[in-house]
């Protein structure tokens, strides 16, 4: 049980709407002052996070040597961490659906 840091009464699992993100917090029974624990601001933040990005991006090939590839966007780039040296990204090709799947690892 989480207890209030301002008035040390037991806090109260609850689940609200937070800039637009459904998200756990615990509430003050007394004071109604809200916190995050460690966990419940992680999931916040990718939520939150997932909420800023766009569903679909349409975007051309885009020509690299004898290569074609695809541009990323900022928001993209910065969500799934993209611009780390140690990001891979595994794709798989569905030729019958004209699909391809690009996993982050
Ligand atoms: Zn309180």
């Amino acid at each position: 049980m989480e207890k209030c840091h301002k008035c040390g009464k037991p806090m109260r699992l609850v689940v609200e709407d937070y800039k637009g993100v459904v998200s756990e917090a615990y509430r003050c029974r007394k004071c109604r002052a809200v916190i995050f624990t460690e966990e419940q601001a992680l999931a916040f933040g990718k939520k939150y996070q997932q909420k800023l990005l766009k569903e679909k991006y349409e975007k051309h090939p885009v020509k690299i040597g004898n290569s074609y590839g695809m541009l990323f966007p900022r928001e993209l780039v910065k969500a799934l961490n993209l611009d780390s040296k140690k990001t891979r990204l595994e794709i798989e090709m569905d030729l019958a659906k004209s699909k391809i799947e690009i996993t982050v690892i």
